[in-house]
């Protein structure tokens, strides 16, 4: 069986999942919480991650499968699982025992409380390596592509390609948010945000057009294994619209171009012509998931 080697120390085992697309690099925005719709014993992030997600019929996946005592591994953070539709380009997944219907004293039973240490400290450290305030988005802050922790049951609410509402309501998120933090300063003494921002002065706050051109094709950035975004995106995929729906989106983010027209104007026929979209080549179900997205998720 093939390895690999964890992105986190605190892993404990690894199943590498064949339900992944591969990539050499990406930029990863959320990370995103859901529950497995199991019963609570000890062997369930073994039995999920090292079964069902191992499973090439499953067509699903995660990057972490969390129970009391043990973080499985499936899928590389570099690559994208299969999770939450709308979040797989830039999301990072976890998988956590028990159910979206738990009750809040359910969620501070025992054997949720032990997991959700877990995770917590899982999270705080895939925002420390990542880059990600450790904060919870809002949906309208998902929505306008701050980076931050979510659940599934936001992926499908904002960008309606799922009906799944893990990690429920009953999920305690103000104690899961403040062990988050708790964890994320005691790797990281330096005080983190507070509030999930682009504000922050990081190379996107650009004010001009060639600013961000410049970044985009000629700027190599060390995340991205010394390549532009340009060279990462297009050797992320070349076969499928999920390049494009990247490139658009973090124009979105940054409110630099047109929203969600990237076939106006030089910077968008330039992105088009560098990714290889060719009409002809498209089957039609991905030019109609294409123009839905276009209609569905970047409305503004
Ligand atoms: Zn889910």
């Amino acid at each position: 069986m093939a390895t690999f080697t964890p992105d986190s120390s605190l892993v404990t085992s690894t199943s590498l999942s064949p339900n992944r697309t591969v990539t050499n690099g990406r930029y990863a925005r959320v990370v995103v919480l859901h529950t497995m719709e199991t019963d609570e014993h000890s062997t369930v992030a073994e039995a999920i991650g090292g079964g069902w997600f191992m499973n090439p019929t499953a067509m699903a996946s995660a990057h972490y499968n969390v129970d009391n005592d043990s973080i499985v591994q499936g899928v590389p953070e570099k690559d994208m699982a299969w999770t939450a539709p709308g979040t797989n380009e830039d999301g990072i997944q976890i998988e956590q025992a028990g159910r979206a219907g738990q009750t809040a004293d359910q969620w501070a039973d025992p054997y949720s409380s032990a997991m959700l240490d877990n995770t917590a400290r899982l999270v705080a450290d895939i925002c420390h390596r990542n880059g990600i305030p450790p904060v919870k988005l809002t949906d309208e802050q998902l929505a306008a592509g701050h980076m931050g922790i979510i659940d599934h049951g936001q992926a499908s609410r904002v960008y309606r390609l799922s009906d799944h509402w893990d990690v429920g309501p009953g999920f305690p998120w103000v104690g899961f948010m403040a062990k988050v933090r708790h964890y994320y300063d005691g790797g990281n003494p330096a005080a983190a945000p507070t509030v999930s921002s682009t504000s922050s002065n990081d190379w996107f706050d650009m004010a001009t057009k060639a600013d961000l051109e410049n970044a985009v094709f000629n700027t190599p950035r060390s995340e991205w294994g010394g390549r532009t975004l340009t060279e990462m995106l297009q050797d992320n995929n070349r076969d499928t619209y999920s390049t494009l729906r990247m490139v658009r989106h973090l124009f979105n983010l940054f409110r630099i171009g047109i929203p969600g027209v990237l076939t106006d104007g030089a910077l968008g026929w330039k992105l088009r012509s560098i990714f290889g979209y060719d009409e002809s080549k498209m089957g039609k179900a991905r030019k109609d998931e294409f123009e839905n997205d276009k209609r569905n998720q970047f409305r503004w």
